[in-house]
């Protein structure tokens, strides 16, 4: 079985080995990073800028242990994240989350240059056939992928898979465009919108979502710009009557997710990843919305593994035990104890993402959690 290493969010004692930067520390030893990496290596420390709104990201300090942790053994870290917005307006955003190289002790770069469409063409799968994976991604030689573990509109649950599967791809292909992007598992690259104009308020706000301005209202008709959308189904998410829909297909969008990390992480040697999964500020909704309601579950703790699978289907079962916390989504929703949270949030089958993971060999379901 797999050993997956847990650090509990829990700081019972006044001093800094039972603080969570200090169980991180802990769980970094754990691991033995002299396992996985050399000294003088480049090591993508891959993680999530966030947005303007949207500040519930794994705080530097955290990013900030790992990258000390590398440097200690004389590696060459960097924190890295794919464009989302336009490059230049990314980095920003990085910044004023607190991530930058003075917070997190690194450079802090693009992975898929200032305009998201340096990237290279790999193969996928028979879902997706090729993807676009981003260049720097494609080219170096170790990872540590750390992800914040939340909700997601299109994959339910939100971990490493999603992590890799579309913060490794590149949103745009100077050639195919969105369609061997990350529009490409969105919608599986054939979304069309739909939009009912009998029944739209016209509130704008997806207008005001789109990262892209691929909506436009013109005499109260939408227009919609299907060439640059990245289907990236925020429009849909914000709509709150339901008029505005990219349908796509949940079974499809999961084993998609899957075959993309699987042609991201295809590129690396054996054992030169590290999965650091941080179930905190579990929040309904992904890093990359304009805005971050408060957490749905109480922090669980940080999680360790060189197994994909297995610090996934560990962070589920962690999950899966949570209760709703209070005066959040979850309890609008008048979920219980009990309820799978994010199943109850997205209605998304989002176990398919690990069960197909497992199946096209990315590691194993079975694991042992041992806590540090
Ligand atoms: S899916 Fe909607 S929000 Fe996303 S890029 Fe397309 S139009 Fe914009
Ligand atoms: S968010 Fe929905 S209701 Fe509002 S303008 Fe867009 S389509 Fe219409």
């Amino acid at each position: 079985m797999t050993k997956v290493y847990f650090a509990s969010a829990r700081a019972k004692k006044w001093k800094y080995d039972a603080s969570m930067p200090g169980k991180l520390d802990r769980l970094l030893k754990e691991i033995g990073l002299m396992d996985y990496f050399s000294p003088e290596e480049w090591i993508a420390v891959k993680t999530h800028f966030g947005s303007e709104g949207a500040h519930r990201i794994i705080r530097p300090v955290f990013l900030r242990k790992v990258v000390d942790s590398l440097r200690r053994i004389g590696a060459k870290p960097f924190v890295t994240d794919t464009v989302r917005i336009k490059g230049l307006d990314y980095l920003e955003i990085a910044n004023q989350n607190g991530i930058n190289h003075l917070s997190v002790g690194a450079p802090v770069v693009l992975a898929d240059g200032l305009y998201g469409n340096d990237n290279v063409m790999v193969k996928a799968g028979d879902i997706l056939g090729q993807i676009a994976v981003a260049s720097l991604i494609h080219d170096v030689p170790a990872m540590v992928v750390c992800s914040h573990v939340k909700g997601h509109i299109n994959a339910g649950y939100a971990g490493a898979l999603k992590n890799l599967a579309m913060g490794g791809i590149s949103s745009s292909h100077r050639t195919c465009g969105w369609k061997c992007g990350r529009g490409a598992m969105h919608t599986i690259g054939e979304g069309e919108l739909v939009w009912d104009a009998d029944k739209c308020e016209l509130c704008l706000q997806c207008e005001e979502v789109c990262p892209l301005d691929a909506i436009t209202f013109k005499d109260d008709e939408i227009v919609w710009n299907r060439d640059i959308c990245w289907r990236c189904g925020r429009c849909e998410r914000v709509c709150q009557t339901g008029v505005l829909q990219l349908p796509g297909d949940d079974e499809r969008f999961m084993r998609s997710l899957a075959e993309a990390a699987k042609a991201v992480i295809s590129t690396f040697e054996p054992l030169k990843i590290i999965y650091i999964n941080f179930l905190t500020e579990i929040q309904p909704e992904c890093d990359c919305m304009p805005s971050a309601d408060v957490p749905v579950m109480q922090d669980a703790g940080i999680l360790i593994s060189g197994d994909l699978v297995a610090i996934e289907q560990a962070s589920i079962d962690l999950l899966l035990q949570a209760g709703p916390l209070e005066q959040s989504l979850a309890a609008d929703r008048k979920i219980q104890k009990g309820d799978d949270i994010l199943m109850k949030l997205h209605g998304k089958p989002y176990q398919i993402q690990v069960t197909e993971a497992e199946r096209l060999g990315l590691g194993s379901r079975k694991y042992e959690l041992i806590e540090v």
